[in-house]
């Protein structure tokens, strides 16, 4: 009976007054649609004591339940309340270990501050950028520990472990393991580690000096970064398992999907990841000064509905694009992107071309795109996942001039390492299968984890993986 009485004692002190939740403030649209620096400008020390004091300290804390690494939320906030940042970071670092990346880019709207008990109020606490203000106060004064929560490393056992990637699982895993006194070596195909984190999540959301700062942390307790070193082509799976004691897979599922559409290979039509990497990892957008130019789009039409065509909008009209617009086949209130991305986009001038998909793009005698023909689309019945079906008006097409198409409906794994790693097991939609209580792969003591085991997904739900593993394999290989 108790934690019922707890649970309506709660209840009820959310249905008192609370203060209204502290907003963060950001830099005008108008001044960011033209920069690269953080939108987001974070609390100062006042106001991120104020909003965690807006928290009731609940008996017990829901926002926990929706977290999906089980950071202790309520002991955090009840810390920063006090002012005591580092009492705060310790206590987070105790469960996620890039606090400073997940305060930014975690759909807490849906996670933690979904489960809040004050969203009855429809204002939640604001843990997320609660988490950001002290991952970053402790990234300024550095006062405490690196990336995995402790600098003191246990003793080296001798044991090996070769993580393959380097996106948030394999650094979790990878800081897991060298803080049990294991040797840690990460390969990674590309020429900078952090995954999606650096080469897809542009720095207007998730500056590259945070991603930095937690790569030279896991450096800085032992860890190997082997930079430019392709599993499946340059780097051999069954050799890993010969010389290390354990190998985790985490590479992600970056392989693009496309329109299907005429005229797709025409010049100006990207994938989102070339068009993001080459802007995000290769830093197009100080070209000359930089080597990796990005194609100059005056009319850019972007297709799909996620955080990614936002992040590809939002980064076209950086890159001084007249007009941009998103296309997507139902309306905004199914857009699967984070209502704060798509307001974002918004102000900053992005516009929406909702119920509308593409039949085709024309280009000129150069084989230049000019345009995209699109079908005027309603929505009609319900389908299986409840959400209404777009069918086509019909005979109801129109041109938008459009020099520069960015498609962005998502991702699949990529095969290389995969095909060539017999005894893989993979599911029939290509990712690798694992063990869910371990991660463990077909193979013994090959484990895997992140966006190639569950498709593409979040940041948190990587970390996740990366940790079950890591701690699977420190069980195993420290005495
Ligand atoms: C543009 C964009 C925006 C996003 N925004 C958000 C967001 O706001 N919030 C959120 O939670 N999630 C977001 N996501 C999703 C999130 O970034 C991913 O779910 C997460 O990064 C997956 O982590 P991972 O470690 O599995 O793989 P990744 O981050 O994809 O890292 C895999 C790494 O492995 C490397 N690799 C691939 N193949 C090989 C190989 N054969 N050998 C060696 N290395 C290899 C890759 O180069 C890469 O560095 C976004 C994704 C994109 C693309
Ligand atoms: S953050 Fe919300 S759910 Fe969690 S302890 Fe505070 S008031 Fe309760």
């Amino acid at each position: 009976m108790m934690p019922v009485m707890g649970a309506s004692m709660e209840t009820k002190k959310a249905k008192k007054t609370v203060a209204p939740r502290v907003d963060m403030p950001c830099q005008p649209a108008e001044v960011r649609r033209a920069n690269f620096e953080e939108v987001a400008l974070g609390y100062t020390r006042e106001m991120a004591m104020q909003e965690a004091a807006r928290c009731l300290q609940c008996k017990k804390p829901l926002c926990v339940t929706g977290c999906p690494v089980e950071v202790p939320i309520r002991d955090f906030v009840a810390e920063v309340a006090k002012g005591d940042m580092d009492a705060a970071y310790r206590i987070i670092k105790s469960a996620n270990s890039l606090p400073a990346v997940c305060g930014r880019v975690c759909p807490q709207e849906n996670q933690c501050e979904g489960k809040c008990i004050l969203k009855a109020k429809g204002q939640p606490v604001a843990i997320g950028r609660l988490e950001r203000f002290v991952a970053d106060t402790h990234i300024v004064s550095s006062a405490c520990e690196q990336v995995t929560g402790s600098n003191a490393c246990a003793r080296p056992t001798g044991k090996k472990v070769a993580c393959i990637g380097s996106g948030p699982a394999s650094l979790t895993c990878a800081g897991l393991c060298a803080s049990a006194g294991l040797q840690v070596d990460v390969f990674e195909a590309l020429h900078e580690a952090g995954g999606v984190l650096v080469y897809g999540i542009p720095a207007f959301r998730l500056p590259k000096n945070i991603v930095a700062v937690e790569i030279n942390g896991l450096a800085s307790i032992g860890v190997n970064f082997h930079l430019n070193r392709v599993g499946g082509r340059t780097l051999d799976v069954e050799e890993l398992r010969q010389e290390y004691d354990a190998v985790f897979i985490g590479v992600g599922a970056g392989l693009p999907v496309f329109l299907g559409v005429p005229g797709e290979n025409l010049v100006g039509v990207f994938s989102a990841n070339e068009y993001l990497t080459r802007v995000n990892l290769g830093r197009a957008y100080d070209f000359p000064r930089q080597d990796t130019p990005a194609y100059p789009g005056k009319h850019v039409t972007v297709f799909g509905a996620g955080n990614v065509a936002m992040d590809a909008a939002r980064t076209a009209l950086r890159m001084g694009a007249e007009s941009v617009h998103i296309v997507y086949r139902r309306t905004r209130a199914e857009m699967p992107a984070r209502l704060e991305e798509i307001e974002h986009a918004e102000e900053e001038g992005v516009q929406f071309a909702m119920l509308a998909a593409p039949v085709c793009f024309n280009g000129d005698a150069d084989m230049r795109l000019c345009s995209v023909t699109l079908q005027k689309m309603e929505l009609g019945e319900a389908d299986s996942s409840g959400r209404r079906r777009p069918v086509p008006v019909e005979g109801a097409t129109y041109d938008l001039p459009t020099d520069l198409a960015i498609v962005a409906l998502g991702t699949r794994s990529n095969p290389i390492l995969l095909d060539a790693t017999p005894g893989l097991a993979q599911s029939k939609w290509g990712y690798i299968e694992v063990d869910e209580e371990t991660g463990e792969t077909s193979l013994p003591n090959v484990f895997a984890g992140g966006d190639i085991v569950t498709g593409a997904a979040t940041v948190i739900l990587a970390m996740g993986a990366g940790r079950r593993a890591g701690q699977e394999i420190v069980r195993r290989l420290v005495p």
